[in-house]
């Protein structure tokens, strides 16, 4: 008999969990250029979003650099490709580009990063994107971001 409403009282602090919406997210990145997450769904419940980029390789930040750039869907290419002109120091974003919904900087082995952004500037049904825009990584760092 104990046991059993011990039983039922976990199963109510499970569930009691899964209610309250995640508003934070941690994503690794390694020097295979890869993230350990292809997809991020952000509860619209959330008012503010944070995404904190880690890097459990061993390689520098100009070798095998990694950032967490959002976007669109339909923006993530060109301003992956217009972002490396800007070099480095830049973390490869192009200046005031204004398709950039938010982004960590550059991070090498070691380091990490986190962002911060207002939920109200995505919208249910468009399509997102999140990608590090280091040069030539963007083939195969990148994923989905939805707003459920
Ligand atoms: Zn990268």
């Amino acid at each position: 008999m104990f046991a059993k409403l011990v039983a039922v009282s976990l199963l109510t602090l499970a569930s009691g969990q899964l209610l309250a919406a995640e508003c934070k997210v941690t994503v690794d990145s390694t020097d295979q250029m890869t993230f350990n997450t292809k997809a991020i769904e952000i509860d619209k419940s959330c008012k503010t979003f944070t995404v904190e980029l880690t890097h459990s390789g061993s390689l520098p930040k100009n070798v095998m650099g990694h950032n967490w750039v959002l976007t669109t869907a339909a923006d993530m290419q060109p301003v992956a490709t217009e972002g490396m002109a800007a070099g480095i120091g830049k973390n490869y974003l192009k200046e005031g580009d204004t398709r950039i919904i938010a982004h960590t900087k550059i991070i090498g082995a070691g380091e990490k990063d986190s962002v911060t952004f207002d939920v109200s500037k995505l919208t249910a049904g468009t399509d997102y994107a999140f990608f590090c825009s280091f040069p030539g990584h963007i083939s195969m760092m990148k994923g989905t971001v939805t707003l459920k």
